[in-house]
């Protein structure tokens, strides 16, 4: 019989991986486990929106962040729909005086005509 193999396989090393003492999961990461006990058990939300309009606060900051992402999303729709709306306005506008021009001279020439 040779044992050699199977002590080799209970010697194999095995990492310590950071538990949590609450809920005893384990994490590949020290950061992690912490992240998670402020997050899941101590439910701190320690980053807050940096829009003044919005008082959401989040637990980390990635989550923050993501947040924030829709803040700047719809922003710059707002910008684009106004640029689009000053465009629209101003066609409108050249339009409205080109018509205006016709009708003008279309009219004078009416007058014209009814007067001969
Ligand atoms: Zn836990
Ligand atoms: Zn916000």
């Amino acid at each position: 019989m040779n044992l050699s193999q199977n002590t080799n396989l209970t010697l194999k090393k095995t990492k310590a991986r950071p538990k949590c003492d609450l809920c005893f999961k384990s994490f590949s990461r020290q950061s992690s486990l912490k992240t998670h006990i402020t997050t899941v058990h101590k439910k701190i939300k320690n980053y807050e929106c940096p829009y003044s309009n919005c008082n959401k606060r989040f637990s980390t900051n990635s989550n923050m962040r993501r947040h924030v992402r829709i803040h700047e999303k719809n922003n710059k729709l707002h910008i684009k729909k106004a640029q689009l709306m000053e465009s629209a306005i101003d066609e409108l506008e050249a339009i409205r005086k080109h018509e205006e021009n016709n009708f003008n001279q279309e009219n004078n020439e009416h007058s014209k005509d009814q007067q001969y």
